[in-house]
């Protein structure tokens, strides 16, 4: 091994989630931002392997830079957790043995490793101004050559520093890193150790002139004495990965077990999934009308997988089968059409009282946020939304899509054009007198059932020498308004006797202005 290499003990990073012992994972977000599916599953997968071991899954934020923190990120990042069903073990808001869990309010406890790693030689003090690190930046462009700190101070004398400090000059601290030799990044998920030549690596800045550390010292404190065993975080981070080894190595620390997991890729081409393109925060969602359970279910297998046939996976059966072993390293791709298929299935699964009551505020919402029309009397009547959403349930993708898939059961007239009331290869007369001698027989039925009428209906489409998708698709627009609906006899029951014979009557006589216009 050459001089100066370093390197992660890799037995323990091969085998340690195989071995079951608790894993302690965290998810620490910068509040930049909101977070989306991407990031959202790679918590999922750091939950996972801390439900599956038994450990536990705290969340941190890392919030040092001050100037990108977005109001409300924090809480919406909760917010989306909760709506997920994915408990935090420790964090803001619950608190926790290793807290507090903003990076801000543990402010005071990093310089101290600032100065140990001084004293150390690992790190040094740097008190080049801005003006002069642009000016090495920009020679180093117009050079070809990757912009890198030039090492400056890395070499002050002892009297320089002193004379600097005593005339009250900032600094920041600069990790020193080794000049030659590698550093070798065991990762969890690759067979082969990840390796970086030493002469590559910049002395990144570890504690800024203000006081605050940056993410990487603040992080490498914060994951020693939160204990945690598995650093599960997205690939963009490999690159920091070495300078992070090193500062575990110079502070005497064992590092976690890191895993850099794949990323979530745009439907289309190579791009990483993005706000700016088809990305939306984890809330949008529940707006939307996704399920949890399903968005659950998809992230579970954007680069994990149980097998190649099994793509349904309960939480349970998620937690009880995740292990690092089957994450790969190839990309996943976000794909709504395969999000939106999952969401149908698990609204398929839901009881009716729970699609009711998760489906009762869509409903509910005024019209403007794509609720039922305001015409319709709130607050809506339980047992009648429930009969209606038996019928939609199967045809269901989203939640957001109930109000305009059952409007027509709720408002008191229906609005269609006069012409979808006649059927292809049928005219208004035709049509007139089907839809005439359907209202005779259903004023004359003594109950109100689907399977009679339909019986009924049945026998006077063969009597009027009709295929039934000649009268059925009139009586469909009748009673719905629309040329797709469910069953129509279930719905004319639901709908009750009243309100179908009323919408038959209306637009039989729709058809007879018509007729008489012609
Ligand atoms: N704060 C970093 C982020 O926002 C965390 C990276 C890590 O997990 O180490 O993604």
């Amino acid at each position: 091994m050459p001089q100066g290499s370093i390197t992660t003990p890799a037995p323990a990073a091969a085998t340690s989630d195989r071995s079951e012992t608790p894993a302690r994972t965290r998810f620490a977000p910068s509040p930049t931002g909101l977070q989306h599916i991407g990031g959202y599953r790679t918590a999922l997968f750091s939950w996972l392997l801390a439900r599956h071991t038994g450990g536990q899954f705290p969340l941190r934020i890392e919030d040092t830079d001050i100037a990108r923190t977005v109001p409300g990120a924090v809480e919406a990042v909760i917010e989306g957790f909760k709506w997920l069903g994915m408990e935090i073990d420790e964090g803001p808001e619950i608190g926790g043995p290793f807290g507090p869990y903003f990076q801000t309010q543990r402010r005071d406890l990093y310089p101290p490793y600032a100065e140990r790693l001084i004293r150390s030689g690992a790190a040094y003090r740097c008190f080049c101004t801005r003006e002069r690190l642009d000016q090495v930046r920009q020679s180093q462009i117009a050079r070809h050559l990757p912009p890198r700190y030039d090492r400056h101070c890395r070499n002050l004398s002892e009297e320089e520093i002193a004379r600097n400090l005593s005339a009250g000059q900032g600094y920041t601290v600069r990790l020193a890193s080794p000049l030659e030799g590698k550093t070798s990044v065991v990762d969890a998920l690759r067979s082969t150790p990840i390796e970086f030549d030493n002469a590559n690596l910049d002395d990144a800045i570890l504690l800024k002139s203000d006081g605050y550390p940056t993410y990487h010292l603040a992080n490498v404190i914060d994951d020693h004495l939160m204990r945690i065993t598995h650093v599960l975080r997205a690939e963009e981070w490999i690159s920091s990965a070495p300078l992070h080894v090193i500062l575990y190595q110079a502070l005497g620390w064992e590092p976690p077990v890191f895993a850099h997991v794949p990323d979530v890729l745009e439907p289309q081409g190579g791009m990483k999934l993005s706000k700016r393109k088809s990305a939306i925060p984890m809330l949008e969602y529940r707006e939307r009308g996704y399920l949890p359970e399903a968005l659950f279910n998809y992230m579970a297998l954007l680069g994990w997988s149980y097998d190649d046939k099994e793509s349904i996976l309960s939480r349970e059966q998620l937690i009880a089968a995740f292990t690092l072993e089957r994450v790969g390293v190839a990309p996943a791709r976000y794909d709504e059409g395969r999000l939106l298929w999952f969401n149908g299935y698990y609204i398929r699964q839901l009881s009716l009282d729970d699609l009711l009551a998760r489906t009762l505020p869509f409903l509910e919402r005024p019209e403007a946020s794509g609720g039922l029309p305001d015409s319709v009397t709130r607050p809506i009547e339980r047992d009648y939304a429930r009969r209606v959403l038996a019928l939609e349930q199967e045809r269901m993708k989203t939640l957001a899509e109930a109000p305009d898939m059952t409007s027509f059961f709720f408002v008191d007239t229906l609005e269609y054009p006069a012409q979808t009331l006649i059927a292809k290869n049928m005219d208004a007369s035709a049509t007139l007198n089907g839809l005439r001698r359907s209202l005779a027989i259903l004023e004359s039925l003594d109950g109100w059932v689907a399977a009679e009428m339909e019986t009924r209906l049945r026998d006077l489409v063969t009597e009027l020498g009709l295929k039934p998708v000649q009268l059925f698709s009139s009586l469909r627009v009748a009673v719905t308004g629309r040329a797709v609906s469910p069953p129509l006899f279930e719905t004319m029951e639901t709908l009750g006797r009243g309100v179908s014979l009323s919408r038959l009557r209306q637009a039989i006589s729709t058809l007879e202005s018509l007729a008489s216009g012609e």
